[in-house]
């Protein structure tokens, strides 16, 4: 699965191990996947959608 990188300003795979969570917000839980850029090992969050 792939993710903006900001630091390498274009989106990258997700270094193995990345998991996906329910993030809490103010408009309700919202399902992310949580990991690191393949690339430079930068934490990357992918929205995936309500929970
Ligand atoms: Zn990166």
């Amino acid at each position: 699965m792939e993710a903006y990188c900001v630091k390498c300003k274009t989106k990258r795979e997700f270094k193995e191990g990345a998991k996906e969570m329910v993030m809490e917000g103010k408009r309700g839980s919202r399902r992310v996947m949580k990991g690191q850029c393949s690339v430079c090992g930068t934490n990357m969050v992918r929205i995936l959608g309500k929970a």
